[in-house]
């Protein structure tokens, strides 16, 4: 709450006063003329629409400052739900995520392992019933599910080039199949590119809306976000660092490489180091 109001470039006018009023905690519709420059029509509109959806509440007015006391704007927090999904071979995590973007519930189950998609995409639509009944929110209040998994990822659907353990999901068609699973739309994005947008969402990346976040889980991959919208580049993978050569003759990486970021820094190698330190 209270972090600055951003200028993400939204799809809708509805779409950047939500986000207005999210970032801001409270604001007037003054403010939101002011933050979106929109005009007062065009808020008073939104805002009103806003308000029916059930989306926003009005909650108290600004101290006076000479004229009328004016009215706050805030989210309802519990008018939505969103899931979100990440999918490694490891494990995979769940959480139930209000429209402010708190997490409401949260588990983790077994991961995809060697697994059979379709197999796994079962469990998941399964798993993903549990959390949503376990909090006993209404289902028709679930806005969908964001799906995230260790990249990098093709364009069209499922995994790219994927580690030998993912290597029968490549080209599976991840979100078709979880979504026809579970009835709710899905967007499949890259973990590390979720990771640095969250990063961004929640105000912890402060005044800077270009930067990189590392993101290490059972690889190395980075997400880039350039005037606060990610970059992918033209392979649509430029934040897949882990495959950066850092030492010419260094062990062989699952890619075929040598020496590559992850076989060298990643989760198993500074386990592996550790363990010859103990030794
Ligand atoms: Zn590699």
């Amino acid at each position: 709450m209270g972090a600055p109001a951003r200028a993400i470039p939204h799809a809708s006018s509805r779409a950047a006063v939500l986000d207005v009023i999210r970032a801001a905690g409270t604001i007037s519709r003054v403010g939101l003329i002011q933050a979106t420059g929109f005009t007062g029509a065009t808020i008073s509109t939104v805002v009103r629409k806003l308000i029916e959806d059930g989306l926003v509440l009005e909650t108290g007015r600004a101290e006076s400052t000479g004229g009328k006391p004016r009215v706050l704007l805030q989210l309802n927090q519990s008018s939505r739900y969103a899931v979100g999904v990440h999918l490694d071979h490891s494990g995979i995590a769940y959480v139930l995520t209000d429209l402010g973007g708190s997490v409401i519930a949260r588990m983790t189950r077994a991961g995809a392992g060697t697994e059979e998609p379709p197999a796994v995409v079962q469990r998941m639509a399964a798993e993903v019933a549990t959390l949503i009944e376990g909090v006993g929110v209404d289902e028709g209040r679930v806005l969908g599910i964001g799906l995230v998994s260790p990249g990098p990822l093709t364009p069209a659907a499922g995994m790219g080039p994927a580690p030998p353990i993912m290597r029968h999901w490549e080209d599976f068609p991840l979100d078709e199949e979880v979504r026809r699973a579970t009835g709710l739309p899905v967007v499949l994005g890259n973990d590390a590119t979720a990771a640095a947008l969250g990063e961004y969402w929640s105000g912890a990346v402060s005044g800077s809306s270009t930067f990189a976040a590392v993101y290490v889980c059972t690889g190395i991959g980075a997400g880039i976000l350039i005037n606060g919208i990610p970059y992918h580049g033209t392979s649509g993978n430029a934040g897949e660092i882990g495959h950066v050569c850092l030492a010419p003759g260094g062990p062989e990486c699952w890619c075929g490489a040598r020496g590559c970021t992850e076989v060298m820094a990643g989760p198993a190698a500074v386990v592996g180091l550790r363990s010859e330190s103990e030794r």
